[in-house]
């Protein structure tokens, strides 16, 4: 195994932004780990693991530690029953090449989330979830090495503790794991999701009552590219969303009301109010942060050479030439101009590498 040094990792990002790493190594195997952690160690610098890219922000300084980059693909169904499959997948295949698979051979589960860029290990990390489902909702199981020992341990769902764009590996236990591979249970039995208002749309403007799992995943890509840039490119370079969307308890979401009902139109406290009339519970009224981005009047702001897409507010897009820290800049003045109109602090989706607290402070503080 090579451990290659200054390895510029813009290429490595979909954003295409981000200076070089001080280390850098691709791990294949249990061994190549070994010795990367022992490298480590001598060379006493920290671990950082890097997928695909697609939810990382990376300094223009670059990290200054030892960057792990899984290689190892590969999928395979490991138990075929009547009416379920299990199907495993190792840490570096791209994720999209295993809802491909899954959708060829007829198995439900995870064709909702077809699309989404980066590897398939990395996809526990924040819980992707699109269009009404999450691939908690159809985790068996994770094998994973422990930082930095190196030991393999087996993850249940329950050890993960997921939950919105969350779970262990980008909270509590952040940076204590690299998962090695993941095991999904699918389903034989069609198990049709169309319940996300853009999919029930386009299935009932075709007049398509029960479609194939093909003509789901056909109409999920179709959906996100008409809002969401695949990045290929660096003009266009992005991380998907780069805010979160929030959940408000009733005293919040009423607060909310007060401030819209002071400073924004009747047409945009009526659209406020319908996120109140979905919402399951009157204590998770979810309010979408594209929607208060739109509101505050910041679809097509720029800073730099980073600007606001104007299709999906959420997606902070490369111009062709930013910077991260063109991207930070933006991304802080989007949090304080939301919090002066609407009292709430948007959260950041992408991981921020290789910034300093007091670097990622100065850009990101929201309050006076
Ligand atoms: C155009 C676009 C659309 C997107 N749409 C969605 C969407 O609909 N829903 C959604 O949830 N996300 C979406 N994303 C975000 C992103 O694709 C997912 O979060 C994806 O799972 C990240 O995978 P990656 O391999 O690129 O991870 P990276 O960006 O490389 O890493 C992300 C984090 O995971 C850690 N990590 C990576 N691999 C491992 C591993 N093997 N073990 C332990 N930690 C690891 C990294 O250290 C980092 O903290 C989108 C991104 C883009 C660019």
């Amino acid at each position: 195994m090579k451990i290659l040094s200054d390895l510029p990792l813009k290429p490595y990002t979909t954003f295409k932004i981000g200076g070089p790493a001080r280390y850098f190594a691709e791990i294949r195997s249990s061994s190549d780990l070994d010795q990367a952690l022992a490298f480590a160690v001598s060379k006493r610098v920290e671990l950082f693991v890097l997928g695909g890219g697609s939810n990382v922000l990376i300094s223009d300084a670059g990290l200054d530690a030892l960057v792990l980059h899984p290689t190892g693909a590969g999928i395979e169904a490991v138990e075929e029953g009547a009416s379920q499959i299990a199907a495993w997948a190792q840490a570096a295949e791209p994720w999209d090449n295993l809802v491909a698979y899954c959708v060829e051979r007829g198995w439900w589960g995870v064709e909702n989330l077809s699309h989404i860029p980066g590897q398939t290990g990395a996809a526990l990390v924040q819980n992707i979830g699109a269009y009404g489902q999450q691939i908690s909702d159809v985790l068996v199981s994770a094998e994973a090495a422990e930082i930095p020992s190196g030991t393999t341990q087996l993850l249940l769902p329950a050890d993960c503790g997921f939950a919105y764009r969350s779970s262990i590996f980008n909270s509590s236990h952040k940076g204590r794991y690299l998962i090695l591979s993941v095991t999904l249970r699918l389903s034989r039995p069609p198990r049709p999701n169309l319940s996300y208002p853009d999919v029930h749309k386009w299935f009932e403007e075709r007049g398509v009552s029960q479609p194939s799992l093909e003509e789901i995943r056909t109409a999920i890509i179709s959906i996100r590219d008409l809002k969401f840039p695949y990045p290929q490119e660096e003009k266009g370079g992005n991380a998907g969303s780069f805010f979160k969307n929030l959940v408000l308890n009733q005293i919040e979401y009423d607060a909310l009301v007060r401030r819209f009902q002071e400073r924004f139109s009747l047409q945009v406290l009526h659209r406020l109010q319908t996120f109140r009339q979905r919402a399951s519970s009157p204590d998770a009224v979810r309010i979408p942060s594209a929607f208060l981005i739109e509101a505050c009047g910041l679809k097509a702001r720029r800073m730099g050479r980073a600007l606001v897409n104007e299709k999906q507010p959420l997606v902070l897009l490369n111009d062709g030439g930013a910077t991260a820290r063109d991207v930070l800049r933006l991304a802080g003045h989007i949090r304080r101009v939301v919090f002066a109109q609407t009292g709430l602090e948007i959260p950041i989706e992408p991981e921020l590498a290789g910034f300093s607290p007091t670097e990622l402070t100065e850009y990101l503080d929201c309050r006076p």
